[in-house]
């Protein structure tokens, strides 16, 4: 393309609004709550680079669609290396004076851009659930919980603290700063489109560092709301800049940001098989690197449970976000002696409580999985549990669409695929056990470890089995445990650092020793 067009296509800041397919779900809700935008008004076809919306230079676009019905919502920049490259020099720059900026500043602008979130929450639920499916009930908690971290990084920014170390020689004093890192690449999954880049941008931001984000192909337009909101808020041009792009362009997109000497600090959200990937190519700029890869979480119900809150919790834990999210419940392992009770109760919680459609529909609990491919994944993984001996007791079928029903499967055996791998979709695998050193021996025989779950009444175990569990995140006797305060982050191939309460912040900061000799 020449220069000229180039130069065009990045000059050109007006946001088009799109008003397809998109507004008609919206038709049948309530209107806005005064002081809010419509949804709608967040639909764009265009990307954020240096506080502008632009398209890529190629021109070039792609379209999203609702998972629910197919329909196309509208397209955004296929943006690739060159647009990438474009963005990195922006936040480069832009970085210069946002690390001179002061913590309260920072914060001040954290917090106006978390008020807007909270603002307009309906709408942002609405987005959400029209691109990425799940229901709106639960879009709202996305928001609230993705809102939460830039709430707490507001805070978290003033409290940033260096020291002052001894010194054994008396003309030397020893200090500690902790400096912003620079430009923070990010790479996000569909499956939480706002809150994974709240919890990433937000603590890199306070910490007076800049972003350039690639959110998923699948999820652009939330990431896209949170840029409009940013701006709105005061966030400066360049501290910012979200690069869409298509499946095709991702590869691109990532290596340009994992091998920019630009780029001093990389963060991805998403498969353990890109994750390694990502961490290859940023070895080549020795980039500090945080990793939230897949899960495989044990989930187990010992003899001294109280079975109705460990189905509860189990249901929770297992069919939020129709099974795809990282730390949702992989293996459901119950003590022999409780077994038949709990399948029982929870094959009667989810034929009764858990209702597939549309999320955008008030009464729905189970929204579609996000492509046909993740439906195809589901019934290979139904098929292989049934031909190695295990039963449906319910579910087990998709139906039709992106839908699959909520399924439960019994006499599951580790060597099934629903056992190894992450399932990622709404199907409870459910394991018998005699023992507590077998089931936890059995709950960290796994590569992963993200979250692990168990309900006890007893003291001892209690603390045993919590210490004894090889994974980042433990719930006792609690089925959803993610909040913004906590650390969230895995052991082993579930990834490297820690996202969300203070902890978050430290992943965007150096620590430099300042030695001051040659006082009297
Ligand atoms: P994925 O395929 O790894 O995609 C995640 C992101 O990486 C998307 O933005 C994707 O872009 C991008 N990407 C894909 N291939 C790439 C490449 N070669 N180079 C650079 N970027 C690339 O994962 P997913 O299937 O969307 O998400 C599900 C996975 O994420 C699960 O394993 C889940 O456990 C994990 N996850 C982990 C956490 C956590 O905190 N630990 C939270 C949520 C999800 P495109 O969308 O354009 O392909």
């Amino acid at each position: 393309m020449p220069i000229l067009a180039i130069l065009r296509v990045f000059s050109s800041t007006s946001r088009h609004r799109v008003f397809s397919s998109f507004q008609k779900p919206m038709d049948n809700l309530a209107p806005p709550k005064p002081g809010a935008r419509p949804a709608s008004s967040f639909v764009c076809d265009k990307a954020f680079i240096n506080g502008e919306w632009a398209a890529a230079s190629s021109g070039k676009t792609f379209e999203v669609v609702n998972p629910a019905n197919g329909k196309v919502i509208g397209s955004v920049p296929d943006m690739d290396a060159t647009d990438t490259d474009r963005a990195i020099k922006v936040a480069y720059k832009a970085f210069q004076s946002w690390k001179e900026t002061t913590a309260k500043e920072r914060s001040i602008l954290l917090r106006k851009w978390a008020n807007l979130v909270s603002e307009n929450i309906d709408e942002l639920a609405k987005l959400l659930t029209s691109e990425m499916g799940k229901p709106l009930a639960e879009a709202k908690g996305e928001i609230t919980y993705g809102g939460g971290f830039l709430e707490l990084f507001a805070e978290e920014c003033k409290r940033v603290e260096g020291n002052i170390i001894q010194t054994h020689i008396k003309s030397r004093r020893l200090l500690v700063l902790k400096q912003p890192i620079g430009v923070s690449g990010m790479i996000t999954p569909w499956n939480f489109p706002n809150a994974m880049i709240t919890r990433k941008a937000g603590a890199a931001i306070a910490a007076g560092c800049t972003v350039v984000l690639k959110p998923a192909e699948d999820t652009p337009y939330s990431a896209l709301a949170l840029c409009d909101l940013a701006k709105e808020a005061g966030i400066p041009a360049g501290v910012l800049n979200v690069v869409t792009s298509s499946r095709n362009n991702a590869a691109q997109v990532g290596k340009t940001i994992c091998e920019s000497p630009l780029v001093t600090k990389m963060s991805f959200t998403g498969s353990t098989f890109v994750g390694k990937l990502l961490l290859q190519q940023c070895a080549s700029t020795v980039k500090k690197v945080s990793l939230e890869l897949g899960g495989n979480a044990p989930f187990i119900v010992f003899e001294s449970a109280d079975v109705d809150a460990a189905v509860q919790g189990a249901i929770g834990a297992k069919f939020r976000c129709s099974g795809q999210t990282c730390v949702c419940a992989n293996r459901i392992f119950v003590h022999e002696s409780i077994y038949d009770e709990f399948v029982k109760k929870m094959a009667a919680v989810v034929e009764k409580d858990l209702k597939v459609g549309d999320g955008i529909d008030p009464a729905t609990t189970q929204g579609p999985l996000i492509n046909k491919k993740a439906v195809e994944k589901i019934e290979a993984h139904v098929q292989d549990a049934v031909s190695k001996g295990a039963k449906v007791v319910c579910g087990g079928k998709s139906k039709g669409g992106n839908f699959f029903e909520p399924t439960i499967l019994t006499g599951v055996t580790n060597d099934m695929r629903c056992a190894k791998e992450e399932i990622f979709g709404p199907i409870a695998g459910i394991i018998r056990f005699k023992t507590e050193e077998e089931v936890v021996g059995l709950a960290n025989a796994t590569t992963s470890g993200l979250a692990g779950y168990f309900y006890s009444r007893d003291l001892s175990q209690i603390w045993r089995v919590a210490e004894r569990l090889e994974s980042g995140i433990v719930g006792v006797n609690e089925g959803v445990l993610s909040v913004p305060d906590a650390p969230f982050g895995g052991w082993k191939e579930s990834g490297l650092g820690r996202e969300g309460g203070r902890y978050g912040i430290e992943e965007y900061l150096e620590i430099k020793y300042v030695c001051m000799g040659g006082l009297q």
